[in-house]
């Protein structure tokens, strides 16, 4: 006999109650979503095989907060990172400003220049980014992580002529945070149907500081 063995991801939310989200600017509820993977015989759950996200999203704007009284949403911070890592490993400290206009147009809020400077210090102190995010993968929703590949690829627009080292920079951003190519792909050619969210080609490399 044939069995027909799988696997299967089950999500379950638990509401934590109202909080006041920063992003809406409104009270929302906050939801514990927890997200198992299961092994199946025949499409039939047999064995949980592991958690593969716990994380806490607000069901109004979809971004996922540490606490119910977090003052900003999670990905704020794996976002300053990857920018950071971005302009440190291109060596372009001149490009803090045009970084910080990334992170508007992907947040609706500011980043100062010295939290960015902090980050890049950090990353060339030896503190890897790919750490960082495996540490977040399972914390984040697919919307936070789809604007963390939006941000990187922008950096990486405004800094060089995309060719296939910085198609792997974006990859390998996206592989981080467990995003698949095909993902990464449509998240890239949405953002050149919006135009790059402002942001222009080589904008970093053609300002003078
Ligand atoms: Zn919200």
């Amino acid at each position: 006999m044939l069995f027909l063995l799988g696997e299967k991801t089950i999500a379950s939310t638990e509401n934590l109650g109202e909080f006041n989200c920063p992003i809406c600017d409104t009270q929302k509820n906050l939801l514990r979503v927890i997200e198992k993977n299961y092994f199946t015989i025949f499409f039939i759950r047999i064995l949980p095989l592991g958690i593969t996200a716990d994380y806490n999203q607000c069901d109004g704007c979809g971004h996922t907060y540490s606490a119910i009284d977090a003052e900003a949403p999670l990905y704020f911070e794996t976002l300053q990172s990857v920018l950071a890592y971005l302009l440190a490993g291109y060596g372009l400290n001149h490009g803090i400003e045009v970084s910080q206009k990334i992170f508007k147009a992907i947040t609706g809020k500011e980043v100062s220049a010295t939290e960015i400077q902090d980050r890049i210090n950090h990353i060339n102190q030896g503190s890897s980014l790919f750490e960082q995010l495996k540490t977040s993968v399972n914390k984040l929703s697919w919307l936070d992580k789809s604007l963390i590949i939006e941000a990187a690829y922008l950096l990486v627009y405004a800094a060089r002529p995309i060719e296939y080292e910085e198609r792997l920079q974006i990859n390998l951003v996206g592989n981080a945070l467990g995003v698949c190519l095909e993902a990464v792909n449509a998240i890239v050619k949405n953002l050149s149907a919006a135009q790059y969210r402002g942001i222009l080609a080589m904008e970093i490399e053609n300002h003078t500081p």
